[in-house]
C-alpha cells in the first residue's frame, strides 16, 4: 500500500474521460491569478474560468513575491496573459496572525525550535495589496497594457471585492 495510492486511483478515474489534451498551455481567457494556497480558495470556478483559461501562482498570503513576479513575466510575454488579478482573502493565517505566533505553534507542533523560519507575515492586508499590484504595475517587464487589479475574496460569501 502506497502512501499515495488513493490519489493515483481517483487520476486513473480523471485520466479516463481526461479530453484537456493536445492544448498548448497558454491563459486561453488572458488571466493571471496570484492567490493563497488556502483550501477554501477556488481560483478558477470564483471568476468563472475553466482549466486552460488562467495562470494561477499560490503561496501562502497570496503575495507578489520575486517568484510570482517571475511567473507574471512569463504569463504576460509568452502565455497570454493581459489580465492580472492579486488575491488574497478573509481570514487568511498569514493575515491574522503574528510571525512569533506562527513560530510558536510550528514549533509546537515540530518539537523544535522554529525561530529561524520565516512565514511573511502580513500586518495590514489592504496596504500589502496594494504595495503587491504596485510592485507588479511598476516591473519594467510588464507593460502599460496589461490591466493589474487588487481584490480580497471573502471566504464565507464567496464574493471578491476589488481593492485597487
Ligand atoms: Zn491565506
Amino acid at each position: 500500500m502506497g502512501d499515495f495510492d488513493d490519489l493515483l486511483a481517483a487520476n486513473e478515474e480523471f485520466a479516463a474521460d481526461f479530453d484537456l489534451g493536445g492544448f498548448d498551455g497558454i491563459a486561453r481567457a488572458g488571466v493571471a491569478l496570484v492567490t493563497c494556497m488556502d483550501s477554501r480558495i477556488e481560483p478558477l470556478g470564483m471568476i468563472g474560468l475553466t482549466p486552460g483559461d488562467a495562470k494561477i501562482f499560490r503561496n501562502p498570503g497570496g503575495r507578489v513575491t520575486p517568484q510570482a513576479l517571475e511567473a507574471l513575466v512569463l504569463g504576460v510575454h509568452l502565455l497570454n496573459v493581459d489580465r492580472v488579478l492579486v488575491v488574497p482573502h478573509t481570514r487568511c493565517a498569514v493575515a491574522s496572525s503574528s510571525e512569533d505566533e506562527l513560530r510558536r505553534r510550528v514549533g509546537e507542533s515540530a518539537g523544535q525550535d522554529a525561530s529561524w523560519q520565516s512565514f511573511g507575515v502580513v500586518e495590514d492586508q489592504e496596504a500589502t495589496l496594494r504595495a503587491d499590484v504596485a510592485a507588479v504595475r511598476s516591473h519594467p517587464l510588464v507593460p502599460d497594457s496589461v490591466k493589474v487589479g487588487g481584490f480580497l475574496y471573502d471566504v464565507d460569501s464567496g464574493r471578491l471585492r476589488q481593492v485597487v
